[in-house]
C-alpha cells in the first residue's frame, strides 16, 4: 500500500498517537521523523510490521477504533436515580414544593460566600436529605480534585442559592429549587442565559467537574440544556 500523503489525512494520525501518547510532536500533517517514530511505536504495540509509514490500512486502524473508544468512554446508562425534572415526578419523589419538612443542611468541606453578598461566609447548606449525601460527596470531591487555591480562582466557593421556594426563570412551574434539590455555584460567571463558550463552566477545565456531578448522580442544566450552567439538580432531565 502507497504511504499517505494528505496533510489532512496525517494530521488525522498524529492527533490519535498525541491521544496515545505516542507521539509529542506538531499536529502538522508533515510525516517527519518524530511521527514515523510513533507510527512504529503503535505498529509494535499493534503487531505491524514496524515500518513507521502511514498507509491507508494504518491510517483506519490507528484512527478509527480511537473514535469508538472515545464514544465508548462514557459511562453506559443506568436507571436513574433522581426523578425526571417535572413537577409530577418531583413532587412524588421530595413532596410538595416549599415542603421543608425532610430539609438538612450538609456541612461543605470549605467556606462558600454568598454571591449577591460575598462578605458574607456560609460553611453549610439546605438541601433535601434524598439528596443531601450527593450534594456533600459533590463538594467533598470539588475540594479534593481543584484544593482551595483553584476553588477560590474558579469562584467554586461562590454560593448562589440552593432552596428556594420560587417558581422557575420566566416560567410558572417550581423550580427544582422549590423541592431543595439544587444549588447554583458561580452565578456572576455562568449566567442563566449564558450557553457554551461563554459560561465559565462550559470550559475545558471543568470537565472534571461534569464528571464529578455524574458520578454523584447530579445534573447540570448548562451541559444539558445549553443555559443555566451554574445550576446542579438533583434530578434526571431528558
Ligand atoms: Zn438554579
Amino acid at each position: 500500500m502507497p504511504e499517505i500523503t494528505s496533510p489532512a489525512l496525517i494530521k488525522e494520525v498524529q492527533k490519535e498517537l498525541a491521544a496515545l501518547n505516542l507521539y509529542d510532536g506538531a499536529i502538522d500533517g508533515i510525516a517527519g521523523k518524530k511521527t514515523a517514530a510513533a507510527v512504529t511505536k503503535w505498529q509494535y504495540l499493534h503487531n505491524f510490521t514496524p515500518t513507521g509509514i502511514i498507509t491507508e490500512a494504518i491510517r483506519r486502524n490507528v484512527t478509527v477504533p480511537q473514535m469508538f473508544a472515545r464514544q465508548g468512554d462514557a459511562p453506559p446508562p443506568k436507571v436513574p436515580k433522581y426523578p425526571h425534572d417535572d413537577t409530577k415526578s418531583l413532587t412524588a419523589f421530595y413532596g410538595k414544593p416549599g415542603d421543608e419538612s425532610k430539609h438538612q443542611f450538609i456541612s461543605l468541606p470549605y467556606p462558600m460566600k454568598l454571591a449577591w453578598e460575598p462578605s458574607k461566609e456560609i460553611t453549610r447548606i439546605r438541601i433535601h436529605q434524598k439528596c443531601a449525601e450527593d450534594f456533600s460527596n459533590f463538594f467533598n470531591d470539588i475540594f479534593q480534585y481543584y484544593s482551595l487555591d483553584k476553588v477560590k480562582e474558579y469562584g467554586l466557593d461562590m454560593f448562589g442559592g440552593s432552596y428556594n421556594n420560587r417558581a422557575i426563570r420566566g416560567g410558572s412551574r417550581a423550580s427544582t429549587h422549590a423541592f431543595a434539590c439544587a444549588v447554583d455555584i458561580n452565578p456572576a460567571e455562568n449566567q442563566l442565559t449564558w450557553g457554551k463558550g461563554r459560561a465559565l463552566f462550559s470550559r475545558p477545565e471543568f470537565t472534571p467537574l461534569m464528571q464529578m456531578a455524574t458520578a454523584n448522580n447530579l445534573v447540570n442544566l448548562g451541559m444539558k440544556r445549553d443555559f443555566d450552567f451554574m445550576h446542579f439538580e438533583a434530578a434526571w432531565v431528558s
